[in-house]
């Protein structure tokens, strides 16, 4: 094979895709459990642009248009819907939206700062201070993750990729630090010209394994669902709450769902083969006090439980792509942090540009290089919240 991919989340079946879409090779996907079975599958896969670099902003952006137009293109649903994404903010923080939303603006977001009023405005329902306002971007949407992931990976088979389902990558052939393939534990092994590791969770071990320590750590973040009471005036917006720490957002199911934004809440998962799925009654209550701050009918919510999930993060909350260091033949991409989703389209061509055929985008390899950390150049963050990049 030219190409072996190892994972099947968004971001394994957007690289599959564009390297068959650009006949960079042949390609090998090989997924151990199922297509969106790490981070992927529970994701709240919300695509919005409201970032603080130039890279990520076209990214998102680039991104954004490609789910957009998936269905006319693909003719697959990935159920893409635009309710528009408000970014509300506290004081402190006003600064940096308002450089953030200037940044975007001139890469061509349509966005705008909006004041306490304006927000009354657009949610009649919400309950805001007079000092707050917020960034509205009402482009921001969502898909459904586990209907995209299969869409994309249906793409891809039909562009020529090869898939494997049920088999796990073990370890890797090599030639001193020369990477030659993969082993499976089915006892097979494959021969590569490159391998990716778009393993989520699992990538970090994988790597230390082959005696590459990355700065890769897996937390379990948590969300929670509801159900808006009968009646309630509500618009199905979303929402990123810096003030409150959290963000929620319309279901498909006619739920809401509800996530915290401060990663250091999240527990530290070791193995990811091996977590606990279910949410306390604690974390539900958390959720449900925080959103009835700002809409108040959900005092009287009844909940529908909640779920436990896989964040793959990084020490400046930003992805690993590229080689992986001291070793040839293969790359790392992973470590999303919990907004990648959004970004997966322009991972998967620029990842195609660099390595196969595909026509660079607004990815730039340099940003996100696995050495930026022993170089001593991380990517700053604008927010206290790393998810938000
Ligand atoms: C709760 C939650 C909410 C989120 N919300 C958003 C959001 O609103 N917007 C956004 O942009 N992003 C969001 N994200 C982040 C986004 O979902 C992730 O960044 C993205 O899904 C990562 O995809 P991935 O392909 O890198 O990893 P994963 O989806 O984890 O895929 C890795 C795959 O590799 C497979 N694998 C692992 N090891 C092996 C092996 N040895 N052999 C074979 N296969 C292997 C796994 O089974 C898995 O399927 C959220 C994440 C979570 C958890």
């Amino acid at each position: 094979r030219d190409f072996v991919i190892v994972g099947g989340g968004i971001m394994g079946a957007m690289m599959a895709l564009r390297l068959a879409e650009s006949a960079s090779g042949s390609i090998l996907l090989v997924e151990k459990s199922y297509p969106g079975a790490g981070s992927t599958g529970k994701s709240g896969a919300i695509l919005r642009q409201h970032y603080s670099h130039k890279v990520t902003i076209g990214m998102a952006r680039e991104s954004l248009y490609w789910y957009c137009g998936f269905e006319d293109q693909y003719g697959l649903d990935i159920s893409f819907n635009r309710p528009g994404m408000a970014f509300i903010c506290k004081e402190t923080d006003r600064e940096n939206l308002e450089r953030n939303v200037q940044l975007q603006q001139s890469l061509g977001v349509d966005t705008t700062v909006i004041d306490s009023q304006a927000l009354r405005e657009l949610e009649p329902a919400g309950s805001f201070a007079d000092e707050e306002c917020a960034a509205w971007e009402p482009e921001a949407g969502n898909v459904n993750p586990v209907q995209t992931v299969h869409a994309v990976l249906d793409c891809a088979i039909r562009a020529g990729a090869d898939v494997r389902i049920g088999v796990r990558v073990t370890g890797f052939l090599r030639d001193g630090d020369r990477i030659q393939g993969i082993e499976l534990d089915d006892g097979n092994c494959v021969a590569a010209g490159m391998v990716i590791v778009a393993a989520g969770p699992w990538a970090g071990k994988l790597l230390e394994e082959a005696g590459v320590p990355l700065p890769l750590q897996t937390l379990r973040p948590e969300q929670a669902y509801f159900e808006p009471p009968a009646g309630a005036r509500e618009k199905r917006l979303i929402y990123g709450d810096l003030t409150n720490g959290l963000y929620w957002k319309p279901e498909l199911a006619g739920w809401t769902r509800v996530g915290l934004l401060d990663m250091n809440d999240d527990a530290v998962v070791d193995d990811p083969d091996h977590y606990d799925e279910g949410v306390s009654g604690e974390f539900i209550s958390k959720c449900r006090e925080r959103l009835s701050r700002r809409l108040p009918h959900y005092c009287m919510s009844p909940s529908w439980g909640g779920v436990a999930a896989l964040y793959t993060v990084t020490p400046d909350s930003h992805p690993l792509i590229g080689p992986v260091p001291g070793l040839e033949g293969i790359w790392v991409v992973s470590g999303f942090s919990g907004h990648g989703f959004k970004m997966a389209p322009a991972v998967g061509r620029g990842v195609a540009a660099a390595i196969g055929n595909d026509q660079a985008g607004h990815f730039e390899a340099n940003f996100f290089a696995p050495d930026r950390f022993t170089r001593k150049a991380p990517i700053e963050v604008s927010y206290g919240y790393g998810i938000l990049g």
